[in-house]
C-alpha cells in the first residue's frame, strides 16, 4: 500500500508492481502527478491504473498496526471504509529539517515552508553561511541540488565575482510506466503569467523520445510504454507550450 500520488509514490509503485508486488496507491486528488499539466496527469493516471490499483479522491483518517498487518481507515466516494496491508509506504511529500537543525537559532532566515532563504548567490541571511539543495531549493531534485552546489563552491572560492544560480527551465522526469518528462514552464504556469501562448501536441512516437528543440515546454506521457508495447504507442503524448 502506498500513500501519496506524487512522483515518488508513482515511481515506487511502478517499481514494486514490476517486481510482482500487489500495489494499491491511495491519493486524495482526482489524478496522480497533479503538478503536471492536467492532460498529462490525466493520461498518466489512466495508463498507470492498468498495472496498479488506485484509490483516488481518498482520504486516510487513521493507520493502525495490528497483529496481522496494518489497517487504514479511509473516506472517499469510491473508497472502502477500511483496507489492510502488510506494508505501508508513505510518500506524502518532504519538508526540510531546518526545525530539527534549529537553524533559526543561528539567525538564519526561513520562509513559511521552513526552507532557508538565500539571495541569488545562495548566501543566507547570516554572512559566511550558504545554503544549497532541498533545504532551500523548492524543486527538490538531485540535479537542482548539484547545480546549486556548483554555484556555492564557486562563490565561496571567488567571493569578489560571485555567480547567480539559474533555476529557469528546470527539467524533471518521472521514472515510471508510463514515463513523463518535461522542461520549462507548464501550460498552467504560462496561464498564470497571463502570457499569450500556443500549444502543440502529437502522439508520442514509438521510439518514445520527446524532442524539445528549444521549445519552452515539452512533456510526454506514455513514451516508455510506447517503445515496449506497440499497442499503446499512440497513447503517449508530446506537448509543447
Ligand atoms: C524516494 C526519493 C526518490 C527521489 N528521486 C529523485 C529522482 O529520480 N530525481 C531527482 O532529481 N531527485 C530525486 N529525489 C530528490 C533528491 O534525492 C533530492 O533532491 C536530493 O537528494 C537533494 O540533495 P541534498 O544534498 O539537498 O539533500 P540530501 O540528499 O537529503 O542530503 C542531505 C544530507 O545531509 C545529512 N544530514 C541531515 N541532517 C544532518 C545533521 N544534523 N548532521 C549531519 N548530516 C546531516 C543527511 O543524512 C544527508 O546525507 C528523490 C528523493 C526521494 C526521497
Amino acid at each position: 500500500m502506498i500513500l501519496g500520488g506524487g512522483y515518488i509514490g508513482a515511481e515506487l509503485g511502478h517499481f514494486f508492481a514490476a517486481l510482482g508486488t500487489e500495489v494499491t496507491l491511495i491519493h486524495r486528488g482526482a489524478q496522480l502527478l497533479e503538478r503536471e499539466d492536467a492532460e498529462i496527469s490525466q493520461r498518466f493516471t489512466a495508463l498507470y491504473a492498468q498495472h496498479c490499483a488506485l484509490l483516488l479522491r481518498t482520504q486516510v483518517h487513521g493507520v493502525q498496526q495490528q497483529a496481522d498487518g496494518i489497517t487504514l481507515t479511509l473516506s472517499g466516494a469510491h473508497a472502502p471504509a477500511q483496507v489492510s496491508t502488510d506494508t505501508l509506504l508513505l510518500a506524502t511529500g518532504r519538508l526540510p529539517n531546518t526545525d530539527l537543525l534549529d537553524v533559526a537559532r543561528a539567525g538564519i532566515a526561513l520562509n513559511a515552508q521552513g526552507r532557508i532563504i538565500t539571495n541569488a548567490y545562495y548566501e543566507t541571511s547570516v554572512p559566511g553561511i550558504w545554503a544549497l539543495g532541498d533545504i532551500t531549493n523548492p524543486h527538490q531534485l538531485k540535479h537542482a541540488a548539484n547545480a546549486d552546489a556548483r554555484v556555492v563552491a564557486y562563490n565561496v572560492a571567488y567571493p569578489q565575482t560571485p555567480r547567480r544560480g539559474n533555476a529557469t527551465a528546470m527539467p524533471h522526469a518521472v521514472f515510471s510506466s508510463p514515463q513523463v518528462a518535461s522542461v520549462g514552464l507548464s501550460e498552467r504556469e504560462v496561464q498564470a503569467q497571463g502570457w499569450p501562448y500556443l500549444v502543440g501536441r502529437q502522439a508520442a512516437p514509438p521510439a518514445g523520445r520527446a524532442a524539445c528543440g528549444g521549445l519552452p515546454r515539452c512533456a510526454s506521457a506514455g513514451s516508455g510504454l510506447a517503445s515496449s508495447r506497440g499497442a499503446e504507442a499512440t497513447r503517449g503524448v508530446e506537448k509543447a507550450v
